[in-house]
C-alpha cells in the first residue's frame, strides 16, 4: 500500500510516536464516540467499562479496526485501586498517557426529601470521585514528561443545577473545581485541563427519560433537537489536540443553547 493511500490512523499506528489516550466510560455514549473519534485521530486507545463487557468488546474490535492499538479493562472508577490497574496495565501495553478522557458517570435522581444516602453516595463516588482517581492515576506521569491533555465531561446540571439532580448536579460541580483547581496546579508542567458541559444528549442515559421531560427539554433547546455524542468527541478531539493549545481551565458547554 502507497504511502498516501493509508488512513491517518494506520499512519500514526506504525508511528513510534503514536500517543495514547485514555477514555474512562469508554464502552458507550459519549465515551464510545470519544473513544472512536480519538482513534480515528491517530490515538492508541485504553478505555474502561463497568460491567457491558458485550459493548465493550465491540468497540475494541471497532478500534482495532482503525489500524491503531486498542485495550479494554473491565475497571470501576469509584474503586481508585481499580483505576491504579486501569492506568497500569493500559500504560504496560500501550505506553505512557498523553490524552486522559474522564466520560464515566451515572445519574440517580430523586427530589432530596426522598435522596437515599446509597444514591447520593454512588452518584459522587462514580462521577466525582472517578474524575479523581483517573487524575490522580495519570497525573505523575504527564508531570515527568512535561505534556499531557485532560478533559473531564461534567454537564450544564453542574454549571445551573437541575432539580431532582442535587447529587449528579453536585458531582457535576466538583468537577469544574477540581479541572480549574488542576489546570492552575499543573499547568507549568505543560499539562492542560479542561471540561465539557453537554446539555441533553442522545445515549443510553437520556434514552431513560420520560416523554414529558424530553418534550419539555425539546422546547427549551434553542436547537429543537438532542445533541449527538459525536459532537461532542469532536468537541474533545479539538480539547486534547494541539489546535487548543493555548486552553486550559475552560468549561466548554455543547447544549444547543439550552441555556440561553
Ligand atoms: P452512558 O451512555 O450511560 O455510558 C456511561 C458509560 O460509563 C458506560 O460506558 C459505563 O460502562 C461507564 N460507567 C458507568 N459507571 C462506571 C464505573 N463505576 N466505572 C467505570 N465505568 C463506568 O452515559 P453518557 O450519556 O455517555 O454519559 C457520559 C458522561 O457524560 C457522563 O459523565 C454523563 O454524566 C455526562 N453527560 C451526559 C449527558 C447526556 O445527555 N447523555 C449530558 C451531560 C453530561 P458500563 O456500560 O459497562 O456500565
Amino acid at each position: 500500500m502507497s504511502e498516501n493511500t493509508q488512513s491517518p490512523a494506520a499512519e500514526a499506528a506504525e508511528s513510534p510516536a503514536t500517543k495514547v489516550a485514555l477514555v474512562s466510560g469508554g464502552s458507550r455514549g459519549i465515551g464510545r464516540a470519544t473513544a472512536l473519534r480519538l482513534a480515528q485521530d491517530g490515538f492508541d486507545i485504553g478505555f474502561c467499562y463497568r460491567s457491558d463487557d458485550q459493548a465493550a468488546k465491540e468497540l475494541d474490535a471497532e478500534i482495532a479496526g482503525l489500524g491503531v492499538r486498542s485495550l479494554a479493562v473491565k475497571t470501576d472508577v469509584s474503586d481508585s485501586n481499580s483505576v491504579r490497574a486501569f492506568v497500569a496495565e493500559t500504560e504496560a501495553a500501550l505506553g505512557p498517557v498523553d490524552v486522559a478522557v474522564t466520560s464515566a458517570g451515572i445519574t440517580r435522581d430523586n427530589p432530596l426529601l426522598m435522596m437515599p444516602d446509597e444514591d447520593w453516595n454512588q452518584v459522587i463516588d462514580t462521577n466525582l470521585n472517578g474524575v479523581y482517581h483517573v487524575c490522580r492515576a495519570v497525573i505523575f506521569e504527564m508531570m515527568k514528561r512535561k505534556s499531557g491533555s485532560i478533559v473531564n465531561i461534567s454537564s450544564v446540571a453542574g454549571v445551573y443545577g437541575n432539580a431532582t439532580q442535587t447529587n449528579y448536579a453536585a458531582s457535576k460541580a466538583g468537577i469544574i473545581g477540581f479541572s480549574r483547581s488542576l489546570a492552575k496546579e499543573v499547568g507549568r508542567y505543560g499539562i492542560r485541563a479542561n471540561v465539557v458541559a453537554p446539555g441533553f444528549i442522545e445515549t443510553d442515559m437520556t434514552a431513560g427519560l420520560n416523554e414529558k421531560v424530553k418534550k419539555q427539554a425539546l422546547q427549551s433547546i434553542p436547537l429543537r433537537r438532542l445533541g449527538r455524542a459525536e459532537e461532542v468527541a469532536d468537541l474533545v478531539s479539538f480539547l486534547v489536540s494541539e489546535r487548543s493549545s493555548y486552553i486550559t481551565g475552560a468549561v466548554f458547554q455543547i447544549d444547543g443553547g439550552i441555556i440561553i
